[in-house]
């Protein structure tokens, strides 16, 4: 049996997040500098990898931040 740990620290703007199987996230948040309005992002805090959508958090969006998670071996970089 594992355990894993979640990171304690989740940004206000983070509206959905995905653990990968190395203990990274992806998250899913607005992205305020795009021009539409209600266009999101899915970021993977391990390796940098995204996908984005133009027509807020869909089942695309979803889909795509829940397979990464479950492949992704990249680990975070330290914070500390
Ligand atoms: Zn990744």
């Amino acid at each position: 049996m594992t355990s894993q740990t979640i990171p304690a620290d989740w940004p206000a703007c983070v509206r959905f997040r995905f653990l990968t199987i190395v203990g990274a996230t992806v998250d899913v948040m607005p992205q305020p500098i795009v021009a539409a309005p209600d266009s999101h992002e899915a970021f993977c805090r391990g390796c940098d990898a995204s996908y984005s959508s133009a027509t807020g958090v869909n089942a695309e969006l979803k889909k795509w931040a829940q397979a990464h998670s479950e492949t992704c071996r990249a680990l975070p970089r330290p914070t500390a």
